[in-house]
């Protein structure tokens, strides 16, 4: 056993602490193509005092450590490096308080979102984000990465769910803000800081939730049209009628054609159409929104809008339609080792954008396959890439897309974060004013710099500050 394992056990106790091999592979790398490595060992404390106590040791000891929450990020940033310990929450998953007259909840951040959506539908509430990782995700790796998902549409991002949260920083102080109020305007929103900073200034360890009232219908429709303008336009026109419109996913014939394919499905029309769009409402009034939904609907037929719609009849075909969209975690697995990108473009330029990567990757890469989806209304475009054997080849591909990028006025990350695979290119999107602050903080809040490390913010780098967009 070597002096780090020992002081560890003394410190915290043989439950909190694992170098079996078995549990160190389970913990080598998240679901990004990051290259796997195996932690020295694995820290999985059972409760917030636990985590500000392993990182005072940790600190004292300069022993640089991961965060870990359900390994279902797409950026690399759980993912362990050279010689850091990985800390689970995986254990802090209890549910401490369910407000059901306010409505909110407060939870350990090592709960999955699953476990969180289905306690409290079964109690008439309701937690809006939904991600296809849902089942194995965590609340606190939601809030590190500020996730998005399938809702935005309508409930906003993680970000705009999150009431309060308490966060262990590197050196062990625990600054507990566990409001539970929307309005609270008592000086700094201190908790704005870890949202999204995925694991780089704190470990989060507890959350308040909003929540909503559990809606008791939905609506769900698979729409044909004849181009990304045609998308536009619909969406226009569904927000205009559709106050229940809770999302809005567009995804390229080529996409649907794989999802086919990886999932076994059926051709959702008789003739292919260029674009997709799967059209969710989630309400309480049956009739009068599935009425709003088929009149919206009509009338894009009507005038050319959409080319041919299917609306399901029942819950198990509204599955049946979402099961397109859904195919994404296996055709991740599929196009392995892959670039997935998950990029923000304003909507006037997301159109010309996918014509230009379209035909710039088919000719330059010609066996590989480039699928592109995203949530319209969110201005999120995804471009999932590959295989990608030669690692040199991924990274030109990379280089391209986020020049491309920048150079439409988008961000290269509007979802997953940036991890250490696009540690290198966050100059195209943060100027070297805005990347010196973030990296003051980290010295400020992680003086020793033990915690995720060489994650978001690498060491000093030469920008080119004319590439940066302001
Ligand atoms: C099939 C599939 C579909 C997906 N769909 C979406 C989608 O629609 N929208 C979307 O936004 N993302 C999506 N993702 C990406 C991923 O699920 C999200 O980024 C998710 O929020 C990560 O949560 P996690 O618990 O798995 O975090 P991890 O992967 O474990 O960690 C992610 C980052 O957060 C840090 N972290 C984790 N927990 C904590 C904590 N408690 N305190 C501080 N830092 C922490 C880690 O160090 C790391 O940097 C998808 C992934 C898959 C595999």
């Amino acid at each position: 056993m070597t002096d780090l394992q020992q002081t560890l056990i003394e410190q915290l106790g043989d439950q909190c602490v694992s170098f079996d091999a078995g549990v160190l592979e389970a913990h080598a790398g998240d679901w990004s193509d990051a290259p796997r490595r195996s932690p020295q060992l694995v820290l999985t404390p059972r409760t917030p005092a636990d985590v500000a106590r392993a990182l005072g040791l940790l600190s004292r000891l300069k022993q640089k450590v991961v965060v870990q929450g359900g390994l279902t990020g797409l950026a690399g940033g759980a993912t362990p490096q050279a010689g850091e310990v990985a800390m689970s929450l995986a254990k802090m998953n209890a549910i401490e308080e369910f407000d059901q007259l306010g409505g909110t909840i407060t939870v350990e951040a090592g709960l999955s979102l699953e476990q969180l959506q289905t306690h409290v539908e079964a109690q008439g509430w309701f937690f809006p984000l939904d991600l296809g990782a849902r089942g194995s995700c965590q609340i606190g790796g939601n809030a590190a990465t500020n996730a998005g998902g399938n809702r935005v549409v309508r409930f906003g991002v993680m970000r705009d769910l999150i009431l309060g949260m308490e966060v262990a920083l590197a050196d062990g102080t625990v600054l507990t803000m566990m409001n539970k109020v929307t309005k609270n305007t008592t000086g700094i929103d201190l908790k704005q800081l870890f949202i999204g900073s995925e694991g780089i200034l704190g470990v989060i360890t507890r959350l308040v939730l909003k929540l909503e009232p559990k809606p008791t219908v939905s609506n769900t429709a698979l729409c044909a049209l004849g181009s990304f303008e045609s998308a536009t336009l619909l969406l226009k026109e569904l927000r205009r009628g559709l106050p229940a419109l809770s999302s809005f996913e567009l995804m390229w014939d080529d996409f649907i054609t794989a999802a086919m394919d990886v999932g076994g499905l059926k051709a959702p029309f008789a003739t292919r159409s260029p674009v997709y769009v799967l059209v969710e409402t989630l309400g309480a009034a049956e009739e009068s929104e599935r009425q709003a939904l088929e009149a919206v609907l009509e009338a894009a037929l009507e005038n050319g809008i959409v080319d041919d719609v299917i609306v399901a009849q029942s819950l198990d075909h509204a599955r049946q339609l979402w099961a397109y969209r859904e195919t994404v975690g296996e055709l991740l697995g599929k196009l392995k080792p892959h670039a997935a990108f998950d990029v923000g473009l304003p909507m006037t330029a997301m159109d010309g954008f996918v014509t230009t990567m379209k035909s710039t990757l088919t000719k330059r890469f010609p066996e590989q396959t480039h699928l592109f989806f995203g949530h319209l209304g969110d201005g999120n475009l995804h471009l999932l890439s590959g295989p990608y054997a030669d690692p040199a080849a991924m990274h030109e591909v990379e280089a391209r897309v986020y020049e491309q990028v920048r150079d439409a006025g988008g961000c290269i990350s509007a979802e997953h974060g940036i991890g250490v695979i696009k540690q290198e290119f966050l100059h195209l999107s943060r100027s070297p004013a805005e990347t010196d602050l973030m990296r003051k903080l980290k010295g400020l809040l992680d003086p020793s710099g033990i915690l995720n490390d060489a994650r978001v913010i690498a060491g000093p780098r030469e920008d080119d500050s004319s590439a940066a967009i302001h």
